[in-house]
């Protein structure tokens, strides 16, 4: 995918704003500008690479977006599908929804709540073609946190290192009972010593049943093992 020269001016901008916003308050660890370029920016937009992601008026959905990762990279470079950003905490949203003005950003929303409860809110359950989701949670967890959003025959993606056997066989059981069924798993290197990493992309194949997600705190504290 060709990133335009005003998108590529608009992630310079973004890596500005972001460090700004950052040094007031505690978004992410990465504070040095070469590494919020990596580190965030180039390692959200590998999603850009798969073809699920290659369409026009798609419906995305990020959960734990913290400060705007993979979110705002995206919806800058994929100006035609509209994102939303979802976390529990108020004052990153708020932090997010500053940085998009600087970046002209007319594609995002942010709605702030615990994927326990909007995964249960007829407004955002099977709504989404595509939910992400970096540093998250295990992926057990994660898939009862996100798999309730995605339409059936959607995606999830989730940014992983490259050591995930563990976490792939403590998933099987979430995997079967929220009907997601991994799909591809896209490994890519960034520079220096970020090293390899990957995407593990999911489909979902079926409505997710009505028990899921669970109550709040019960995914992380009694995962689908
Ligand atoms: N995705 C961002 C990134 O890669 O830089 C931020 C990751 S941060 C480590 C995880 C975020 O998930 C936090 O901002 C946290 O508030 C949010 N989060 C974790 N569990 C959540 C839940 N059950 N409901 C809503 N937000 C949650």
């Amino acid at each position: 995918m060709t990133i335009t020269d005003d998108q590529q001016d608009r992630l310079r901008e973004l890596q500005k704003v972001f460090l700004e916003e950052n040094s007031k308050l505690n978004l992410s660890a990465i504070r040095d500008p070469d590494a919020v370029w990596i580190g965030n920016i180039s390692d959200s937009l590998v999603a850009l690479d798969l073809e699920i992601f290659q369409e026009d008026g798609l419906k995305i959905l990020d959960i734990g977006t913290g400060g705007g990762f993979p979110l705002l990279p995206l919806a800058i470079c994929k100006p035609h599908c509209k994102f939303i950003g979802m976390d529990s905490t108020q004052k990153k949203l708020d932090a997010i929804g500053r940085m998009t003005i600087p970046l002209h950003l007319n594609n995002v929303r942010l709605v702030t709540g615990r994927f326990e409860e909007k995964g249960q809110d007829q407004q955002h359950r099977d709504m989404y073609d595509i939910v992400t989701a970096r540093a998250v949670a295990p992926l057990n967890v994660l898939l009862e946190y996100g798999a309730p959003f995605v339409k059936p025959g959607g995606h999830l993606i989730a940014w992983k290192s490259m050591k995930v056997d563990t976490e792939l066989e403590e998933s099987l059981l979430a995997r079967a009972n929220l009907s997601c069924h991994l799909t591809q798993q896209y490994a890519y290197e960034l520079p220096g010593d970020w090293g390899k990493r990957q995407l593990l992309i999911f489909e979902k194949l079926a409505n997710t049943n009505a028990k899921y997600p669970r109550e709040i705190g019960i995914p992380k504290k009694n995962p689908l093992i």
